[in-house]
């Protein structure tokens, strides 16, 4: 009997790399049948809003989903599709492994990190007062009253909510996803030396929680000023980050960095019961319709979701073949070749092809 999955293909690069993801898993032989639904630009034309309500009942009923990126303008009164996703369905924890892959040019070989994000509050909770509106002027009337300091009158604020309950549910998440994956260490990574009521609080949470896995799991704690040098200076010292929201998001592309860039770098938005895999990447608008980015980033997010819905041999050679493909280094894409306008690169369907001829 074949399982239904959500697949919303996104914008830019999304609807490329995601049929090639599509492509790959069903190569795998998994019996999957795909509920197409349409979120970001295409919706906003067709149905003039960006995130329609029948993409989240289709991820509710079929509980997971892949997805391809979807465009976020910089500015203005957009609210990401990304974020407003992850907070409609309260999918809390954001997974993203960074692994080195044999035949990737990078600065590092041999790298093996996790990235556990918060996901649902910190300065991505979407609350947000503009410059110059009467509810601004008259919030930071009110903070001026009560925390005796001045704020300029011509400010934008964002708030930075963070819970125990969502601190406590996040590190949990981590340590269980340690143990489960035979990883050693959590580096729980915050600024609890500035912000003492919120990444502090994020941090306290984290030394209470450590407790119930003393003995099994090694807790460690890291300002992340210094995190980021550490990551750059000696990366395999580091096994599971467990961050805040925004320290999460900066650290996922840092950590892409280390293992040869955003091309192969997947991810998993997960909740009770439900999940939504995605690239790190976003939509690379310039490179739309082109054929010619890395598919590899939601591939190995398809191996991600495979893994989750209980098909770990197919997830295994998936990633065994995609492994192939790229040290046997003739079906890559650009971004895997030493000279980027190497015309020998393949396009993004035929290095889903190479990948797909492995799993035959
Ligand atoms: P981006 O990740 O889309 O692209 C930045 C650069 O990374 C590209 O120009 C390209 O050089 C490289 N790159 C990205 N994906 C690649 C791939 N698969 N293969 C090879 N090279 C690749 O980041 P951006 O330009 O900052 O964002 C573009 C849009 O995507 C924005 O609107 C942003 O908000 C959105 N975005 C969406 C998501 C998501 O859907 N989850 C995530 C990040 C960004």
């Amino acid at each position: 009997m074949s399982r239904k999955i959500t697949l919303i293909p996104g914008d830019g690069i999304g609807p490329e790399v995601a049929l090639a993801a599509k492509r790959c898993i069903d190569a795998t032989g998994v019996k999957i049948e795909w509920v197409e639904v349409i979120a970001g630009e295409g919706a906003l034309k067709t149905c003039g809003e960006l995130l329609p309500e029948n993409v989240l009942e289709s991820i509710r009923k079929n509980k997971v989903a892949l997805k391809g990126p979807i465009v976020t303008p910089i500015g203005g009164g957009f609210r990401s599709v990304n974020v407003a996703i992850r907070h409609a369905l309260d999918l809390y924890a954001c997974v993203r492994p960074a692994k080195s892959y044999t035949g990737v040019k990078s600065r590092y070989q041999d790298i093996d990190l996790v990235i556990i994000r918060e996901n649902s509050e910190d300065l991505y909770a979407g609350i947000e007062f503009e410059e110059g509106k009467p509810e601004t002027k008259s919030l930071i009337e009110q903070i001026q009253k009560t925390s005796k300091k001045a704020i300029r009158p011509d400010s934008g604020i964002s708030i930075k909510p963070i819970s125990r309950f969502a601190s406590e549910r996040i590190i949990k998440f981590a340590f269980d996803y340690a143990l489960k994956n035979n990883r050693k260490k959590v580096t729980v990574v915050t600024k609890a030396n500035i912000m003492k009521f919120t990444d502090g609080l994020f941090l306290k949470t984290a030394r209470d929680v450590a407790k119930g896995y003393e003995g099994k799991v090694i807790f460690e704690e890291a300002l992340v000023d210094n995190m980021c040098m550490q990551l750059v200076q000696k990366p395999h010292n580091f096994d599971v980050l467990a961050l805040p929201n925004l320290y999460g998001d900066i650290l996922s592309d840092l950590c892409a960095g280390l293992i040869g860039g955003l091309g192969i770098a997947p991810g998993a938005n997960i909740g009770d019961g439900m999940a939504v895999f995605e690239a790190v990447h976003g939509s690379a608008p310039k490179y739309t319709g082109l054929n010619k980015v890395n598919p590899t980033a939601m591939i190995l997010s398809g191996v991600l979701m495979l893994r989750y819905i209980g098909e770990t041999k197919a997830a295994e050679q998936l990633e065994n073949a995609v492994k192939e493909v790229i040290a046997a280094g003739e079906f890559v894409t650009y971004d895997f070749k030493a000279n980027r306008d190497d015309p020998s690169a393949a396009g993004t369907k035929e290095m889903a092809d190479a990948i797909i001829k492995k799993l035959k």
